[in-house]
């Protein structure tokens, strides 16, 4: 899978993408990662990508012209337009949904604004969809667009390794993940739930659902009205509303 980056601030990606997981999944030849400057596609003698809104107030905006052509310089050598995002405050909100409806295009196109944002006509012209991280504004969308980078990337097949699995974790089923525990066994004085230490499979996998649905019930209510639930997982939430088993 194939990520290119329009941005003015590329040593950013380099600085966070560089390292860890995604790297490793960079060298492994699973994803690409090309980090575009928009000013190199500046015509502007001073390699101006910025100026004035029309509309008056303060703060500069994107000019659409080295966008366009840096979009461009892509595009042409796609076999198809590739999908292009415009990371935006304005956007539908990232999830878990959308990164796993991401992971299945072959090119993907993110473009991040800075600044005030970006002229319409080139938004217009080139993107496909806004994704926002959330509501609230950020100086630049290049660190969203590094999120968006890292949870795409993730559920690629081979980018995290049997140990790390992605599809029991928050948010993948509709839930979130039960609690975890780690070595040792006691820790002042706190002993980690007998359960786990019983060997016996169908239990733990029971437990971890029903803690699932206790810390889901607990921290995201809303999130239940959405989640695939079973009859049993139905019954076991209204012994929690009635207080049996919190
Ligand atoms: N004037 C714009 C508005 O009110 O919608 C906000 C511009 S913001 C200061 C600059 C850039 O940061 C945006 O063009 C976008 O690329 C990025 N950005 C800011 N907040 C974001 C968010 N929550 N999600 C995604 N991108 C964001």
């Amino acid at each position: 899978m194939k990520f290119d980056v329009l941005t003015l601030f590329p040593a950013m990606f380099e600085a966070v993408l560089g390292d860890s997981i995604i790297a490793r999944a960079e060298k492994a030849g699973i994803i690409e990662m090309n980090f575009i400057n928009i000013r190199d596609f500046s015509t502007n003698k001073h390699h101006k990508t910025d100026d004035y809104p029309y509309s008056g107030g303060g703060g500069m905006l994107m000019t659409p012209q080295p966008i366009y052509d840096a979009y461009k310089s892509i595009e042409n050598k796609a076999d198809k337009k590739p999908h292009t995002i415009y990371m935006s405050p304005q956007g539908k909100t990232f999830t878990q949904q959308k990164a796993r409806e991401l992971a299945g295009y072959e090119h993907i196109v993110i473009l991040c604004g800075h600044y005030e944002g970006v002229d319409q006509r080139v938004l217009d012209m080139i993107v496909d969809e806004e994704i926002s991280i959330g509501d609230f504004v950020l100086t630049g969308g290049e660190i969203p667009a590094m999120a968006v980078i890292d949870s795409v990337s993730r559920m690629l097949p081979g980018v995290l390794s049997g140990e790390e699995n992605f599809t029991n974790e928050s948010h993948f089923s509709g839930l979130l993940e039960h609690p975890q525990y780690t070595r040792p066994e006691e820790f002042m004085g706190v002993k980690i739930p007998d359960v786990l230490l019983s060997g016996h499979h169908k239990r733990i996998e029971e437990w971890k659902r029903q803690k699932s649905l206790e810390i889901t019930y607990k921290k995201r209510p809303e999130l239940l009205d959405s989640a695939e639930l079973s009859k049993k997982d139905k019954e076991y939430i209204e012994l929690i509303k009635k207080g049996e088993v919190l």
